[in-house]
């Protein structure tokens, strides 16, 4: 552990050390510090008098700090041997996910609070690393990539094996390396609970005339019951969690989001209704990983990632044209099913709600009186512009589509 990248001398003086208050902190995780740790004293940042104040230098605060970087910063941003960044500098972006910026401040104070813990975030509390390697060494190493932009080195693995092997032999492999997020991603849904449905086109509409030439009033008959529950296996097809020939039942948390999964056109009939779960569900929530449930180490931090890597791959949108995506949701659904989860819960790629799929569809029954019709107005796209391809420049790769 040569050529640190901190030019600090030894380490600071105890009483340089600085304190930070509560509403000075900005990550919940630090905050949660501050309520176990914190004494009353004046805070460095904001000069509250008599506030709980945690120590710049206590165990927690570092280990804290050292987890925010993992999870929000990849190591080329602070390690000053692979790009222009420092971790000082971290803490003087606006926002940044550890301490508020006091206006009133100068920064010359302000780097005085954050240098007096860059030497221990560097070389205090080992359960966490934020430097590959150091000196020469570092070209042999890849280097960390943020938690939060999850990129978990096991997902890419399983991807390229599945290209390469039968889909139940990579599973077999795989199982033992998903158990440990078990407990982090399970949750209970209660019998009873009701959740939404949405199929394309009605089943008939009736109309009478009324005057000669007057436009016609029809009412309209909803697919209902097993016309709208989990397809017969027969004709199941592929979807985002089951194979072909599998049938799943896909379920929404809200009306809007079911028949939004079902991507209809606009002027398109469509059928909804509601399904109550008949027993209690032990399901796979996948929906928002939590860093202040996993953070103490390098472990549980690659647990996290890997959490976070599989809420990104079910919730990222599978357009018609590549379907091939569904194969590594496929797999981690089957996994998850394998590890004794009834279905999974992830948020929806169309809706501003949530999806539910049950593994056995006869665990949620139809809600009798619930059917609705509703008729497709608009169907809105949100769109982010792309920089576009620049001919004077110098790209290190180019794929043609
Ligand atoms: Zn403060």
């Amino acid at each position: 552990m040569s050529d640190p990248i901190v030019n600090v001398d030894s380490t600071p003086d105890p009483v340089d050390t600085h304190r930070v208050c509560f509403d000075c902190c900005v990550a919940p995780l630090l905050k949660q510090v501050v309520v176990r740790e914190g004494q009353p004293a004046t805070c460095s940042l904001c000069g509250a008098s008599n506030a709980p104040c945690v120590d710049t230098g206590n165990h927690e605060f570092l280990l804290a700090i050292k987890a925010l970087i993992r999870y929000h910063f990849g190591e080329w941003e602070y390690h000053s041997k692979l790009g222009d960044g420092s971790i000082e500098e971290l803490f003087f972006r606006d926002p940044n996910p550890f301490l508020k910026i006091n206006p009133q401040q100068s920064a010359i104070d302000r780097e005085d609070i954050v240098m007096s813990c860059v030497y221990d975030i560097v070389n205090r509390a080992p359960q966490i690393s934020i430097i590959t390697a150091f000196g020469r060494d570092i070209y042999n190493y890849a280097p960390m990539t943020p938690v939060a932009s999850a990129g978990s080195a096991i997902l890419f693995e399983a991807r390229k094996a599945l290209k390469e092997r039968n889909h139940f032999l990579v599973e077999a492999e795989y199982i033992d390396q998903l158990r440990p997020i078990v407990p982090y991603i399970t949750e209970t849904l209660r019998a009873g609970t009701r959740w939404h449905r949405a199929r394309q086109g009605i089943k008939k509409r009736s109309a009478s005339i009324t005057h000669a030439g007057a436009p016609l009033d029809y009412a309209y008959q909803p697919h209902d019951k097993v016309d709208i529950g989990a397809p017969p296996i027969v004709i199941a097809s592929a979807g985002r969690a089951n194979r072909p020939g599998v049938s799943y039942l896909y379920l929404a948390s809200d009306l809007a989001t079911a028949a939004a999964e079902i991507r209809p056109h606009p002027g398109e009939l469509v059928s909804v209704g509601n399904f109550e779960l008949v027993r209690d569900l032990r399901v796979a929530d996948i929906r928002a990983h939590d860093l202040t449930k996993l953070w103490r180490s390098d472990g549980e931090l690659e647990l996290l990632e890997l959490i976070a890597t599989i809420e990104d791959v079910f919730s990222t949108a599978a357009p018609p044209s590549n379907r091939s995506t569904y194969t590594v949701t496929q797999f981690l659904a089957e996994i998850l099913r394998q590890l004794g989860f009834d279905g999974i819960v992830f948020r929806s790629t169309v809706g501003d709600g949530y999806n539910l799929v049950i593994f056995d569809p006869s665990a949620a029954d139809w809600v009798e009186g619930s059917s609705k019709v509703i008729d497709v107005k608009r169907v809105t796209y949100e769109t982010v512009d792309r920089p576009l391809f620049d001919p004077m420049a110098h790209y290190d790769f180019t794929f043609e589509h």
